[in-house]
């Protein structure tokens, strides 16, 4: 394992000069050997995986002068169909964007959350209005108090004030970001390999490392290796590869269960009035709910439409999954008309539909323990993905990237060659949360030096 502190700390400290053996071990990270030839070619690292993770280690690692090889499953990097939102803590991605020289968003947006019932409340944007402390800088606004605090931890449990403010994207991510950013990639030497699906991967009995990833008839050897393609991916790796199957970290991953989710694109005849750009949904079904954005609002591409053009999607969605076209667009319609009634007279002209099977993890109790870290095992096989452990306290694509980010961090420790990534951390917490969080840590320590605590204390 790599220490994690210190490869989030930011630029890389002093290294003292170590003879060639014992740069193997240094703390508790795992070098490579260093060949007796020396350092000519750049080592090669091979990336499954071109979504927001898989692009921040090959990002970084082409800047440290590695030999990168990025495997996309499709024709392109593959960020989900639909609308993201982009909130106020993603200040990596921000840097990026930055870095990339692109201007992606839109403005602070405002959200609407809606029942069974019909609009529910408009979010201010709390960027504009005075910073209280938590958790008043949510209750103290009166657009909130109709909300109970259930619904309040429903809505994503980051009802903080600077968590709720969100950019969107003006266009499709992969359009507006991922193609610019492969772009400046490929120019740095990336080699980008399209409709390449990792079926298994290959060991290197002797050293116990990794040897390739295997994908079909074509074999990928490196000197290290990403893999950044999320958990249900992996999971099909890890039945197809006996010595990961033995192995009880990649084994364990096979407890872990995904949510399907579908993402409906619908053009109407008409232009409706949509009171917010974004909207959350939910109580309308089963589903543990539904959001749908007006992009005809949003995308540069959509604005001058005399129709509407929305994006609906449902999570945790094995009720639709399996339905015809048709079907799923009426589903997708009725919801809208229980929410604006303006739909009602509205015809679908055109729409497309994403199904996307097993494509988020699901984190019920208990799953913690069996989710893989950024190290493994195999001393050249590094996990980066939203779905993985780590201590940065980001989440979706933030985490994403800056698990990508660690993950060419690790490379870089591994090989003892190039710089650390700098990973902006996440804003720390307010004083008086952090003393409540001291005084519950106390607590449980006092508790646990009660003899038979566990037992009789819940
Ligand atoms: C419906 C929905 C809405 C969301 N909304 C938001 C939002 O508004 N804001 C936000 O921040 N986050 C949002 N998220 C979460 C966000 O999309 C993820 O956190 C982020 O995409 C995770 O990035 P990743 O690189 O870890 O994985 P992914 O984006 O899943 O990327 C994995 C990549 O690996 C590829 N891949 C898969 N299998 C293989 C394989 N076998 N071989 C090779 N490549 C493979 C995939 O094609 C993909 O390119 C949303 C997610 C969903 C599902």
């Amino acid at each position: 394992m790599c220490g994690c502190a210190a490869l989030v700390a930011g630029a890389r400290p002093p290294r003292p000069v170590l003879p060639r053996r014992l740069r193997r071990r240094r703390g508790s990270s795992v070098r490579a050997e260093v060949s007796p030839g020396g350092e000519s070619q750049p080592k090669k690292v091979t990336v499954a995986g071109a979504g927001w993770a898989g692009f921040a280690a090959a990002h970084h690692l082409i800047k440290q002068g590695y030999d990168v090889t990025l495997l996309a499953a499709e024709s392109g990097p593959t960020e989900e169909v639909g609308l993201r939102g982009f909130w106020q803590p993603y200040r990596n991605i921000f840097a990026l964007v930055d870095e990339l020289g692109i201007s992606p968003f839109t403005g602070w947006n405002k959200a609407a959350y809606y029942s069974t019932e019909g609009l529910a409340v408009e979010f201010p944007i709390f960027h504009n209005q005075p910073r209280l402390p938590a958790p008043f800088g949510v209750f103290a606004y009166p657009e909130l108090q109709s909300l109970t605090s259930t619904t309040l931890t429903l809505l994503g449990g980051n009802m903080m004030q600077e968590n709720s403010d969100f950019l969107l994207c003006r266009g499709e991510v992969e359009e507006k970001i991922f193609s610019p950013w492969l772009q400046s990639l490929e120019l740095k030497g990336l080699k980008f390999v399209e409709n390449k699906v990792p079926t298994s991967l290959t060991t290197d009995v002797d050293s116990g490392c990794i040897s390739s990833i295997v994908c079909g008839d074509d074999v990928y050897e490196a000197d290290a290796f990403v893999l950044a393609m999320g958990l249900s991916s992996l999971q099909s790796i890890v039945k197809n590869s006996p010595f990961l199957r033995s192995d009880r970290e990649f084994r364990n991953l096979l407890h872990l269960s995904t949510v399907d989710v579908i993402s409906v694109k619908l053009w109407f005849d008409k232009k409706i009035i949509i009171p917010k750009v974004a909207n959350v949904c939910s109580g309308f079904d089963d589903s543990s709910g539904w959001a749908f954005f007006d992009l005809t609002s949003v995308y540069d591409d959509y604005c001058e439409e005399s129709i509407t053009i929305v994006e609906a999607e449902f999570y945790n969605a094995s009720h639709l999954v399996l339905l015809s076209d048709d079907d799923i667009v009426y589903e997708a319609s009725s919801h809208l008309i229980k929410c604006i009634q303006d739909f009602e007279g509205a015809i679908v002209i055109r729409y497309s539909i994403r199904r996307s099977p097993n494509s988020v993890i699901n984190f019920l109790p208990g799953s913690y323990k069996y989710t893989l870290r950024g190290s493994t095992s195999f001393p050249n096989l590094f996990i980066a993905g939203d779905w993985i452990v780590n201590r940065h306290g980001s989440f979706s694509k933030e985490k994403a990237y800056v698990t990508g980010l660690e993950a060419g961090n690790r490379v870089v420790d591994y090989f003892d060659i190039g710089d650390f990534a700098k990973i902006i951390a996440v804003e720390g917490d307010e004083p008086h949360i952090e003393t409540l969080r001291s005084l519950n840590r106390r607590a449980n320590e006092l508790k646990s030096q009660i003899p038979f605590s566990e037992f009789f204390l819940q």
